[in-house]
C-alpha cells in the first residue's frame, strides 16, 4: 500500500470505484475514461510500478493478472470476437498511473499496434 498511490486507494476503499472482481491477489475495475465498450483494469493488491518490477517472485501473480483479464472477457462475452489486454509500461508506454495494471479492452476492433 502506498498512501499517494490512486490504485492503491481504490483497493483500500478510500476512492470508491465498483469492484467487477476481487479475490486474494486483485481487484477489477471499470476505466474511468474508456477506450472501447469494455475498458477493465486488473490491479494486483501489491503496490509495484509496473513492467520492470515483475521480479521472479512475482511472475505467478502477474499471469494470475492476466487470467482475471481473460475469464472476465470470456464472463463479458467477448471470447468470439476476441479483445486485447494490455500493459502499458513507462513514458513511450504511455504509462500514466505507477501501480503495475492490465487493461482490458473490447467490444470493437484493434486493428493495428501503435
Ligand atoms: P495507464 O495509462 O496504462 O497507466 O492506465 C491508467 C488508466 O487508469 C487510464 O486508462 C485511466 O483512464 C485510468 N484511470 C485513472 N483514474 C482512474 C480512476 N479513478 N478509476 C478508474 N480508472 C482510472
Ligand atoms: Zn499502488
Amino acid at each position: 500500500m502506498a498512501a499517494d498511490c490512486l490504485f492503491c486507494r481504490i483497493i483500500g476503499g478510500g476512492i470508491p470505484a465498483a469492484k467487477l472482481h476481487e479475490d486474494a491477489l486483485c481487484v477489477a475495475i471499470a476505466d474511468i475514461a474508456p477506450k472501447a465498450p469494455v475498458h477493465l483494469l486488473v490491479l494486483p493488491k501489491e503496490h509495484f510500478s509496473g513492467a520492470p518490477e515483475i521480479t521472479a517472485p512475482r511472475e505467478a501473480l502477474v499471469g494470475h493478472l492476466v487470467k482475471v483479464a481473460a475469464d472476465l472477457a470470456r464472463e463479458r462475452g467477448l471470447e468470439p470476437d476476441g479483445y486485447r489486454i494490455v500493459l502499458n509500461s513507462g513514458a513511450h508506454g504511455g504509462q500514466t498511473v505507477f501501480h503495475l495494471h492490465v487493461h482490458l479492452l473490447g467490444g470493437r476492433p484493434f486493428a493495428e499496434m501503435g
